[in-house]
């Protein structure tokens, strides 16, 4: 049986985001219980900043909706209400309970609440989650905490514990098990035995990751500032060909861009799943397509990217990312150097241009070559189209045909006449 405890003033309310509480308020003042759960109260407790918040409330999809006008319900089935507000998407999900009849029994974080009456409560949906850490339930107006499997003993500690027997919840769901790598990396938590367990001896599980799934749980995984540790992890616990099959993220251009991607985090700027993807399968590219020309590029590219696409599904956007930064590769490296205006207003320019300093800082490509990209782009207009000039093909004249003197030719005309 749970014991609820419930615990005071751990949290400083005033890192909750007025926003957020608004929307936590609004469901209130319109009778229905809202708290906020997951990592956002797993990480105020840490000290660090939620990524997202979620709110967890006693209104269904469809009451949630009425009382936010601009509310998306979200999802197969309807699971979580999507609210905008000023920081970003506020997500809302609904108590679970346990319900026999859902309609998919392996996934009950997805079971469907259409109806009030299929409505759980705060201790029946906890059951329902995945970590002990992840199952606090914060009253943001009282600042009490609610832990009813010592989510905080477990944090004071460092301990990530399965709620209930590891191989039941990952057999339930196998996405479970990347969840438990995540927070492993993300928050340097030490498993439990039975946990750790689990992770080595069902790891075949990871066989049935449902593509699409993967690919929204990579892209969580991937761009928060942890990418080189959760890279790491996949391969301490065997994890990797079920990810990203005929890859080794230990490889130096991998590491180059995993390192690279949690530094643009840290400074706040933009990061991209597909330039992971471009980096990770760029040698592969590369020997595939020998002759360099449009044909072989589009073909090798096809051919390559065919190998991720038995695990993750790669929207057309990301596709046509990692395309466009491999064949600029060739682009960049070009010299003479044609089109060079042409190469630098392209649309994924910084991105083969980020591929291309990596490589040339691992010796693969002319470090010159990188510099001189470097430059161009700090110089002012007049200077980019001198240093254009200086690398461009040099025009051959053409040899001007003799033309036979006018006269001449008149008189040609006269003889044949
Ligand atoms: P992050 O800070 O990365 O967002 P999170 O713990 O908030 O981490 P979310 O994916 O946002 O992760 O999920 C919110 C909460 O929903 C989790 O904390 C957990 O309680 C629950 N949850 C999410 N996915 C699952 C799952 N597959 N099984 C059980 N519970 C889950
Ligand atoms: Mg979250």
């Amino acid at each position: 049986m749970a014991k609820l405890k419930r615990h005071k003033n751990l949290i400083d309310t005033a890192q909750i985001p007025k926003s957020v509480r608004r929307i936590v308020q609004k469901l209130r003042d319109n009778g229905y219980d809202a708290k906020l759960v997951g990592g956002c109260v797993r990480d105020l407790l840490l000290h660090i900043k939620p990524k997202d918040f979620d709110v967890v409330t006693s209104a269904t999809p469809f009451q949630v909706r009425r009382i936010f006008k601009q509310a998306q319900i979200i999802g197969r089935r309807f699971r979580i209400v999507h609210v905008k507000s000023e920081i970003g998407v506020v997500e809302i999900s609904t108590y679970r309970k346990w319900n026999k009849d859902h309609i998919d029994p392996a996934v009950p974080t997805r079971s469907v609440v259409r109806s009030p009456k299929q409505v759980g409560t705060m201790k029946q949906d906890h059951r329902l989650r995945d970590f002990t850490v992840n199952a606090l339930y914060l009253d943001v107006e009282k600042n009490v905490i609610f832990d009813f499997v010592g989510g905080l003993r477990d944090l004071k500690y460092g301990q990530l514990r399965c709620i209930g027997d590891p191989e039941t919840r990952f057999s339930e769901d196998c996405h479970r098990i990347l969840r438990a790598v995540r927070f492993v990396s993300k928050l340097d938590l030490k498993l439990t035995e039975d946990l750790a367990q689990s992770l080595h001896s069902q790891r075949d599980l990871l066989e049935h990751l449902e593509p699409h799934r993967l690919s929204y749980d990579l892209e969580k995984m991937l761009l928060h500032g942890y990418a080189r540790a959760l890279c790491n992890n996949f391969i301490k616990y065997n994890f990797l060909s079920y990810i990203f099959p005929e890859i080794d993220t230990r490889e130096a251009l991998s590491q180059a861009a995993l390192k690279n991607t949690d530094h643009r985090v840290k400074q706040c700027k933009p990061v991209r799943f597909a330039f992971l993807l471009a980096a990770f399968y760029w040698h592969d590219y590369r020997d595939l397509n020998i002759r360099n020309d449009r044909e072989a590029e589009i073909l090798a590219a096809k051919r390559v990217l065919e190998v991720p696409s038995q695990r993750i599904a790669l929207r057309a956007d990301v596709r046509d990312f990692v395309i466009e930064t491999w064949r600029l590769q060739a682009k960049l490296e070009q010299r003479p150097l044609r089109n060079g205006k042409q190469v630098l207003s392209r649309k994924r320019f910084r991105a083969g241009f980020d591929l291309l300093c990596m490589r040339a800082g691992l010796g693969e490509a002319s470090p010159e070559i990188a510099s001189w990209w470097t430059k161009i782009q700090e110089v002012s207009e007049a200077e980019q189209e001198q240093m254009l000039k200086e690398v461009a093909p040099v025009r051959k004249r053409r040899s001007k045909r003799r033309r036979r003197p006018r006269e001449v030719s008149k008189q040609i005309v006269a003889v044949t006449q």
